[in-house]
């Protein structure tokens, strides 16, 4: 009886894909496709759910949504097991900081590139 059940149970969820790898997907919760995943063994993720985290860099709580996740790890294929460290604006302040890096090494490479 019980056995019937949970196969139907199963296979609505398969139906509504909401079983990925055999793990079903908490409500509410939005399944992955693993396939989209840089591969990663057990470290894969089988669904994204919104998590709270706080900044490495000022300390600010922010939610790292689910949604997020989903385009971070199969659109820009970060490693599945990588976790937000810091919130919108510090990442915002350190793509800025980088680029004046580049622009800077850039600078100092043409240059020397003139010099010789
Ligand atoms: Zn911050």
């Amino acid at each position: 009886m019980r056995e019937k059940k949970l196969k139907r149970r199963r296979r609505r969820l398969e139906a509504q894909g909401r079983m990925v790898n055999g793990v079903e997907v908490p409500d509410g919760e939005i399944p992955a496709d693993i396939s989209k995943q840089a591969p990663a063994g057990y470290s894969s993720r089988y669904y994204y759910r919104d998590k709270e985290f706080t900044c490495v860099e000022c300390g600010a709580v922010e939610v790292w949504t689910a949604k997020d996740q989903k385009w971070y790890f199969e659109v820009i294929k970060a490693y599945p097991a990588s976790e937000a460290i810091r919130c919108l604006k510090c990442r915002k302040k350190r793509r800025i900081h980088k680029a004046e890096q580049r622009r800077h090494m850039e600078e100092v490479a043409e240059k020397s590139k003139k010099r010789t």
